[in-house]
């Protein structure tokens, strides 16, 4: 998506209005995405949002993993023998984190990260250009 109007955002809520002013949502006051600052802020929070739902994927997906995999060493017993390596602490945690990233990969599709600026990506992110020669005309 492309930010071609309502340019003024809502830093709490990710909603865009067309005037300057307070989020009529949550009240607090709008800035303008056209501002290198504000993308950047924007990028930002997305970012951290993404980070910490990561986070807590994983965690619960090591969850996952250790549970399963403790809990089918008991109910298989000695038929867990069949399985190369599966038995012993050492197969808890190598079966255990091939199951974490599965669970990972799964609850990552199930609950992806919603973005609060999804009009914004980075390629929109162009560093404001600083003047080459700021004392140039020194020498007209
Ligand atoms: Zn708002």
């Amino acid at each position: 998506m492309e930010l071609t109007r309502d340019f003024f955002v809502c830093m709490d809520c990710g909603r865009r209005f067309p005037d300057e002013g307070a989020c009529k949502q949550c009240n607090e006051p709008l800035l303008d995405a056209r501002k290198f600052e504000v993308k950047k802020a924007c990028l930002d929070d997305d970012d951290r949002r993404k980070s910490k739902r990561q986070q807590r994927l994983m965690v619960i997906s090591v969850a996952i993993g250790m549970v399963l995999v403790t809990a089918l060493q008991f109910v298989l017993g000695e038929w867990g023998a069949l399985i190369p390596g599966f038995r012993g602490p050492l197969g808890l945690i190598g079966y255990g984190i091939g199951v974490a990233l599965g669970a990972l990969a799964i609850l990552g599709k199930i609950f992806p990260a919603e973005r609060r600026f999804p009009w914004l990506s980075s390629d929109q992110l162009v560093e404001p250009s600083t003047p080459q020669h700021p004392g140039g005309d020194r020498y007209r």
